[in-house]
């Protein structure tokens, strides 16, 4: 999505060789104009799909979801990240690994806000390792969801995450695709 890819190259960040910061309009401020344009771009790419909820990871996730559900016309679900072990019985869990932080979170969601009859569509801000994702798709899973597709603003493509994923059979679409980075140089996407 050329709008998006722009603004990357415009306002992103290279921290070393893998971290992008773009926090002057995805990851602190927040560019709502650019997330309705992402969320109108996921309805067309998703337009065939049954989705009846969204479901993402905060925090900032939360954000781009809300803008691609008033294109699906249709609640988001965030899944909450735990800091207690003891997450009891009504809710679905996984272990996400951070990689920004390099810690562990335990995710949850409520069992009252997924099950059976949903058909999603995950979205988050970034795909780098594909921990999150994985987390997302477990959570799925255990509610007995399907998950119908997902949708990813910013795919740094040197990492292995978009590939597992897609090789698990999920429809991947990211808007941005960032074929390498570094401080020097700055970014390329993919063609
Ligand atoms: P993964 O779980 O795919 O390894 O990493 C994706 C998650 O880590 C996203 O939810 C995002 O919050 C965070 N993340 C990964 N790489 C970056 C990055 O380069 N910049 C920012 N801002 N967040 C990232």
């Amino acid at each position: 999505m050329k709008m998006l890819e722009e603004k990357i190259a415009k306002d992103g960040i290279v921290i070393g060789s893998d971290i992008l910061k773009v926090d002057s309009f995805l990851n602190h401020q927040m560019d709502v104009a650019l997330f309705e344009e992402m969320g109108k771009e996921w309805k067309r790419l998703f337009a065939s799909k049954p989705i009846n909820k969204i479901l993402t990871i905060e925090a900032s996730g939360i954000g781009i979801a809300c803008l691609v559900a008033r294109e699906f016309h249709c609640p988001v679900v965030f899944a909450k990240k735990s800091k207690s072990r003891n997450v009891g019985n009504d809710v679905y869990s996984a272990q996400v690994f951070s990689f920004t932080h390099g810690n562990t979170n335990d995710i949850i969601v409520s069992k009252k806000y997924l099950g059976p009859e949903d058909h999603l569509l995950l979205i988050d801000d970034f795909l780098a390792n594909g921990e999150a994702l994985r987390g997302l798709i477990s959570v799925a899973d255990q509610a007995g969801a399907t998950v119908e597709g997902i949708g990813i603003a910013i795919e740094k493509a040197f990492q292995n995450g978009g590939k597992e994923i897609r090789a698990m059979g999920y429809q991947v679409e990211s808007l941005a695709r960032i074929a390498a980075m570094n401080e020097k140089d700055g970014i390329s996407f993919t063609d």
